[in-house]
């Protein structure tokens, strides 16, 4: 059950769908069994009341998951904020830079000297990360491109 809330999560959106989906099928399962004994006698009968249960704390968290899952803010990841420039974008940044510029060569993310902390803030890296000031400096990070 936890790889498939995990694997549900790992889906965003589609997967809460996927999750409520799902709840709709074991309902429907249940629905299926509560018609099969309808009328049913016998000791077999009682050997239901478990599965169901069972089946019942799936359905509640399979909804869980998915009404979570399908009303959650997502919140962007540095990746997303900073998307990678093409090698050509980042050279002309680095290049043609207003002003100091702050630059990540392992990520090829550029962004202004005044925002930066000191550190990439995709990888966090400040080994590949470059304070841009001179032309020097630029063509410096162009060099350290992979
Ligand atoms: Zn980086």
């Amino acid at each position: 059950m936890n790889a498939l809330i995990e694997r549900l999560e790992a889906m965003g959106r589609q997967g809460g769908a996927v999750a409520l989906g799902l709840a709709g099928v074991l309902v429907a399962v249940g629905g299926v069994l509560v018609w099969a004994s309808v009328g049913a006698e016998g000791w077999w009968l009682y050997g239901y009341r478990f599965p169901a249960a069972i089946l019942g704390a799936f359905v509640l968290a399979l909804v869980f998951v998915g009404v979570r899952l399908l009303t959650q803010r997502h919140y962007p990841s540095a990746a997303e904020v900073f998307p990678p420039l093409a090698k050509a974008d980042f050279t002309a940044a680095v290049r043609e830079r207003p002003h100091a510029v702050c630059a990540c060569a392992r990520c090829r993310v550029v962004l202004d000297a005044a925002f930066s902390t000191g550190s990439c803030p995709v990888c966090a890296s400040s080994v590949d990360y470059y304070e841009v000031n001179t032309d020097e400096d630029a063509e410096m990070v162009i060099l350290a491109l992979p």
